[in-house]
């Protein structure tokens, strides 16, 4: 066993003790991420993670984070380090400034070890769109699986065992469902709980930080860390930063969480269904009322082409700035237009323009009212009856994905209920900006399942206190892709 195998509480307890430094740590940190095959990142950050690390000589005993090394998914700005979003746009782009949540994290005497990949500038689910091509799934040594997107490489990081917790975006399920697809808790808090400058937008209505672990304690702790109102993010929460730790050892009496009956109707994998239907014993056991309720299908049915038509919107308005002549490599040309030209020619795959391409379609002045303002509708009534389920019930309670991982020759029927539905809900969460996490509860063929607790807005306490009791049941605490599961 390495020190490094441990979550951030037991790697804490150790470095307090001094069975380990940060130095040590950071070492072998790097080494792992060097020797890791998935094609999880950027950049490796040697040099400031060993002077920081090589810096930390006393532990802080009511520091969690001290000498705790991190990965950063590389959309967020990174002083004096490339911050690519993983796209040919912003190759080589440096920035001059460190986003608030990495800042926090230093402030905190984190250690920075990598930068990981990404779909490109976070628009993506499969890790498959960066510029470095596709990241692996770590629990698939045969490379078949995705390990989902956008956070790809953040994910690789925790799930084998790199660090214990990796920054990643959640715009519409980013960070949520590849922890499904990777043994992790992957938590989302409330839209604002967490700043968000210096995170490259992409759809700024719905995009939140978010963050990957092992446990859902190291969750709830890693909160207090990163949260809070930032002068430079206008949106951030003037509320308190909480101790979001102080539910863990609560029972679920009094708590009501609530099942989206039509949602379920969607999902047909057994295991899938008989973990999901565990977890909920579990709840019951810790004293939780589960109850099944109703959400008209067809609402259901516009989650993904309102998330579409609204993210795409945003983030063709939000990239303008990716000229090819403010930020990264310069393309030739004889005028601006010119330069822009061939610059986002070369710049973006083929998802990016489509999305463009969709993004400019729904916001022409003649389309704007069927298109765009349709799908704000959408969203506001999506809101509304999640807001409504939110009134008896304390949470939400779903599989995070209706398959474990998929493969990256499987090919699904968009059209479907299954893909418009159970693979996307997730995107509730941004709509809402609720506090939504992922889990793990159970393996199909060696691979993990997740399921999501969404909880209302500002009560991640309760949400962790949610996922806490289940996390008690299965025992998936701290899951490594080292060891072989079936
Ligand atoms: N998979 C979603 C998309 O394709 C979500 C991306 C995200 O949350 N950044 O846009």
């Amino acid at each position: 066993m390495s020190y490094l195998d441990l979550t951030i509480t037991d790697m804490h307890e150790a470095l307090v003790a001094k069975k380990v430094t940060p130095l040590e740590l950071a070492k072998e940190a790097l080494e792992r991420a060097k020797a890791n095959n998935d094609n999880a990142f950027e950049g490796y950050m040697d040099e400031q993670a060993l002077s920081i690390a090589a810096s930390l000589k006393e532990p802080e005993v009511n520091n969690p984070f001290w000498g705790i090394p991190f990965v950063i998914k590389d959309n967020f700005a990174t002083r004096n380090f490339p911050t690519t979003g993983s796209s040919n746009i912003l190759k080589d782009y440096v920035p001059c400034f460190d986003a608030t949540a990495v800042a926090k994290l230093l402030q905190a005497h984190a250690v920075p070890i990598a930068k990981s990949t990404l779909d490109e500038l976070a628009m993506g689910g499969s890790g498959i769109t960066g510029h470095k091509g596709p990241t692996f799934n770590p629990y698939d040594s045969k490379h078949e699986r995705m390990i989902g997107g956008s956070s790809c490489g953040s994910a690789v990081s925790v799930a084998a065992s790199i660090v214990p917790f990796a920054l990643g975006s959640d715009t519409g399920d980013s960070v949520r469902k590849p922890a499904g697809y990777a043994g992790l808790v992957g938590m989302k808090p409330t839209w604002g709980r967490i700043s968000r400058y210096g995170l490259f937008p992409f759809a700024p209505s719905l995009d939140h930080v978010g963050y990957f672990t092992r446990s859902v304690e190291d969750a709830a702790l890693s909160l207090a860390v990163i949260a809070g109102r930032d002068l430079e993010d206008s949106t951030s929460s003037t509320r308190p930063v909480e101790d979001y730790t102080r539910l863990l050892k609560t029972d679920l009496k009094g708590i009501r969480v609530a099942v989206i009956k039509e949602i379920m109707d969607t999902i047909t994998n057994p295991t899938i269904l008989k973990a999901f239907d565990q977890s909920i014993v579990a709840l019951r056991e810790a004293g939780a009322v589960v109850d099944n309720v109703h959400f008209d299908k067809r609402l259901l049915g516009t989650i993904y082409p309102t998330y579409i038509t609204i993210s795409c919107s945003e983030v063709t308005s939000n990239n303008a700035n990716l000229d090819g002549i403010k930020f990264g490599p310069r393309f030739e040309g004889n005028t601006y237009q010119e330069v822009m030209f061939n610059a986002r020619t070369a710049g973006f795959s083929e998802l990016i323009k489509r999305r463009f391409v969709i993004g400019s379609f729904a916001l022409m002045r003649e389309n704007q009212d069927v298109l765009f303002l349709r799908a704000q509708k959408c969203r506001r009534k999506i809101v509304d009856t999640l807001n409504d389920i939110l009134k008896t019930y304390d949470a939400v309670y779903l599989p995070s994905a209706p398959t474990i991982a998929p493969k990256f020759k499987d090919s699904h029927d968009q059209l479907s209920d299954e893909y418009l539905i159970a693979d996307n809900h997730l995107a509730f969460g941004n709509f809402a900006g609720l506090p939504s996490l992922t889990l793990p509860i159970g393996f199909e063929k060696g691979m993990p399942l997740g399921a999501n607790v969404m909880g209302r807005a500002f009560e991640e306490a309760k949400v962790f206190q949610i996922a806490q009791a289940i996390e008690n049941k299965t025992g998936y605490r701290n899951l490594s892709a080292k060891e072989v599961r079936v």
